[in-house]
């Protein structure tokens, strides 16, 4: 049996997997990003980690139809260059792509992580059979990748699909691009716990602060999402908050492109059905009444391990498999 390689290149840790033609995993290592001090280092441990995986596992060149790489930033995926990558100092333009296929003599794509999400959701997950569809991810930054006509969109620059930077108001919270009231700004993990701490200290009463001991520096969205499923009203209404807030800015993309799926994944979309509903229900109050009607809003199947069975799906999509 022929074999994917999957590459998840995270902010945290960079997970390499041997992964089948269905989407599952087989052979899994993972080890953090932030061990190594420059990127010829890093490119050697997943060169020679990417090599052990292949003989503990009893497998050949041969076996491997390709490897798929996802990493986080704009990815120019001629060269599979990835821009930046925190953690790792010198970083800069590094053409991973070209370099990986060099050193593992192995057909090798590269792309950005949300666009590979995207991917092993339309082959493996929420999205299979969508020919327009938008996958989000909600975490500690918001992310997009956009599947139309059946085709992953990079955009001109290989930029597209950046939800979490489409501007919602005309004035409000900086956000890390530069700009201001982008989604982000408003759902970024980081600027909810925030808004919830700052809320609390002006004397909001809520069992998170009994979750949390009265530490507030502790909270985080799951400890939100636990709340809530209390039964506490104010955490109930932190979640229907932000889903207006991201159901606001979809209710653009969906007047936009008029997709028929929108695959919601990521830490906060934990939050589960309140969340949800609330996208739900305000997609319906602000998008025009068919592309409304028509488009379904669903939660992510791959989980933990997405950006490796994305990358995984990076392959069989570019190699027309
Ligand atoms: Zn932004």
């Amino acid at each position: 049996m022929r074999l994917l390689l999957g590459i998840d290149i995270g902010g945290t840790n960079i997970k390499i997997a041997l992964i089948d033609k269905k989407g599952r995993i087989k052979a899994k290592k993972t080890f953090p990003t932030a061990d190594f001090k420059g990127n010829r280092a890093l490119i050697e441990r997943i060169t020679g980690e990417t090599k052990k995986l292949l003989a503990e596992y009893g497998v050949v060149k041969k076996d491997i139809i390709g490897v798929g790489v996802g990493a986080p930033g704009a990815v120019d995926i001629r060269s599979g260059t990835v821009h930046y990558l925190t953690n790792v100092p010198d970083w800069s333009e590094v053409p991973l792509g070209n370099i990986l296929k060099n050193k593992l003599g192995l057909l090798t794509f590269v792309d950005n992580d949300v666009n590979v999400m995207a991917l092993g959701e339309l082959f493996f997950g929420s999205g299979i059979g969508a020919k327009n569809m938008l996958c989000v991810t909600l975490g500690t930054g918001v992310g997009g990748g956009l599947i139309l006509e059946g085709r992953l969109y990079r955009g001109s620059s290989y930029a597209a699909g950046e939800f979490g930077h489409v501007p919602i108001n005309i004035a409000g919270p900086r956000c890390n691009c530069g700009s201001w009231a982008c989604v982000e700004a408003y759902v970024g993990n980081n600027y909810i716990v925030r808004d919830v701490i700052t809320q609390i200290k002006n004397g909001e009463k809520t069992l998170i602060k009994k979750l949390v001991n009265g530490k507030l520096s502790k909270i985080t969205p799951e400890i939100i999402s636990r709340a809530a499923r209390a039964g506490d009203r104010f955490a109930k209404e932190i979640w229907r908050d932000v889903g207006n807030k991201v159901g606001t800015g979809l209710a653009g993309v969906v007047n936009l492109l008029n997709v028929e799926k929108i695959v919601i994944g990521g830490g906060v979309a934990e939050a589960g059905k309140i969340l949800f509903d609330s996208i739900k229900k305000t997609i319906a109050a602000r998008a025009m009444k068919l592309p409304a009607k028509t488009v379904k809003v669903v939660k992510a199947k791959l989980r933990r391990d997405a950006g490796l069975i994305g990358a995984a799906a990076l392959v069989l999509y570019e190699a027309g498999i």
